[in-house]
């Protein structure tokens, strides 16, 4: 006994609560349910370190915590109501397995949800054992932690513990509970569950929490709604240009899994694209493509469409005027989305400074990409390759033979930019990194961690740490996937 109690501030927990203050129609109390045997399967050091824990008091005595057996001092755990629009049906929803532990306050002063993800019934679960499979679990810890070395706002993945507890899925699978860790868990989904509800002071609340959590530089404005939308909008903007840029398909963008930091969330279906097209869909639910890799901006828009609607009672009092208002900022998403995109590929393509037949260039390559089904990360490591050889007339190991002249133009125009060459080079080389979770690679590494081998992750998580450097560790990892065989699906894997 002496030991646990120790435990719940040793490793250097400092939590608060803020979100536990706001009006309570936005959450409920609900407490981990404990499992039979916690054991950690994967602990994040450097995170830890980050926020303010000693390693290596969480390696000795962290699993109880992170499996939910033992509450830290100073934490008041709770569920957060949440509703969201799933594939374009609005349902009430919630956190169903997941509880927020409290808000970690770093050395540094920063604020840091604690949030344990399959840690057992709450009262949103509705039918729902609560629980996690491990795979998933230790899915959403590898691409998280990838998109974070990426330089990708996202949520990150403190820890993945393993129950000892079987849960009935297809078949009978291993437990487990991710600790997750985010700038907050405040959704559009969250201001949808406000709004519907029609609990003004909580949406008021609400907003003014957002704003000043994520949006500081923009809380003293006189329409608080309007500017969080604006702020949320630009962030989202940003986001999915970054996105499309390294091949991220998210998979399941619901409203209840975009979240207002503009932080990367919910991590379920998705996968990297190999070859490029942008019709691509891994999970197997997205029959209609909704989720597809180039319909990403589209879905976002319309995302914010569904945030604009809730926020609508707060803009203006006048719903003409809220409407008209949110209709303009709403406007906007397209082009700062291409902004943002075409910035993008400047850097994969390396060209310095702006000209008009920039973007021409760039979907001349990319449609050449899809024609041919070429690799969309390899053909990116290649250019980058090609402009740092000689005068660029080193060989392009491009496969299948560019489209006649476009090399020419290429090189033409990266030179008509040329501050130096070195600056292109590295900026090519940070725009278009070599080692992405390859979905063979990622499903190799959980088939070996659910056998009881977790090495096969680890080498991959060390490997995906330094993506844009070519080392002798990360080199097998750079490679597309053998191919033939069926297209790679995702399931939503709960
Ligand atoms: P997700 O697919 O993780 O984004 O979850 C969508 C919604 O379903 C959220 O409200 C979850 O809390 C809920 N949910 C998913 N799996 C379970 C489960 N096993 N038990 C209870 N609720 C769940
Ligand atoms: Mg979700």
């Amino acid at each position: 006994m002496e030991a646990k109690s120790d435990n719940k501030s040793a490793a250097g927990w400092r939590f608060d609560n803020s979100y536990a203050r706001l009006p309570d129609t936005l959450f409920s109390r609900a407490a981990p349910v404990p499992v039979a045997q916690p054991a950690l399967a994967v602990l994040n050091e450097t995170l830890a370190a980050e926020l303010g824990l000693d390693p290596s008091a969480l390696q000795k005595g962290g699993a109880d915590i992170f499996a939910g057996n033992l509450v830290p001092e100073g934490a008041e755990p709770i569920a957060q109501a949440y509703a969201g629009h799933q594939f374009g049906h609005f349902t009430n929803l919630g956190d169903g397995r997941a509880v927020l532990l409290g808000e970690q306050i770093t050395p540094q002063g920063a604020r840091f949800d604690i949030q344990l993800k399959g840690s057992g019934q709450t009262p949103y679960s509705r039918r729902g054992d609560g629980r996690a499979a491990l795979g998933p679990m230790l899915r959403e810890y590898i691409i998280s932690e990838a998109m974070h070395a990426l330089g990708i706002p996202t949520t990150r993945s403190l820890a993945v513990t393993t129950t000892g507890e079987q849960i009935a899925r297809e078949g009978m699978l291993q437990g487990a509970v991710l600790t997750r860790v985010a700038a907050s868990h405040i959704r559009v989904g969250t201001f949808e569950y406000a709004n519907a509800i029609g609990d003004r002071a909580a949406l008021e609340a609400l907003t003014r929490h957002t704003l000043e959590r994520h949006y500081p530089e923009l809380a003293g404005a006189d329409n608080p709604a309007q500017v969080l939308l604006g702020g949320v909008l630009e962030r989202q903007a940003k986001l999915i240009a970054q996105w499309l840029c390294v091949g991220f398909v998210h998979g399941v963008m619901n409203t209840d899994n975009m979240a207002l930091s503009g932080e990367t969330i919910d991590y379920g279906p998705c996968a990297f694209i190999d070859t490029y097209d942008p019709a691509t869909v891994f999970s197997s639910i997205d029959r209609g493509g909704r989720y597809a890799y180039g319909n990403q901006p589209n879905i976002a828009h319309w995302n914010l469409a569904r945030l604009a609607e809730a926020l609508l009672p707060l803009i203006d009092a006048d719903k003409d005027k809220a409407v008209s208002a949110a209709e303009n900022a709403l406007g906007e998403f397209p082009a700062r989305f291409r902004t943002h995109y075409t910035a993008g590929l400047r850097a994969k393509f390396g060209l310095v400074g702006e000209e008009d037949g920039d973007l021409e260039l760039a979907q001349e390559f990319l449609d050449w990409m899809r024609m041919s089904l070429a690799d969309f990360t390899s053909s990116f490591v290649a250019l980058t390759a090609a402009a740092g050889s000689g005068e660029m007339t080193g060989p392009l190991n491009l496969g299948g033979g560019l489209p006649a002249g476009w090399y020419a133009k290429w090189t033409e125009r990266v030179k008509r930019g040329r501050t130096n060459r070195s600056g292109i080079v590295e900026m090519m080389r940070k725009a278009n990194p070599g080692v992405i979770p390859r979905n063979h690679r990622v499903e190799e590494a959980l088939a070996a961690a659910s056998a009881g081998d977790f090495s096969v992750m680890h080498r991959l998580l060390d490997a995906l740490r330094d993506p844009c450097v070519e080392t002798p560790g990360n080199s097998p990892y750079r490679d597309a996937p053998p191919s033939g065989g069926p297209p790679y699906r995702t399931f939503c894997g709960t």
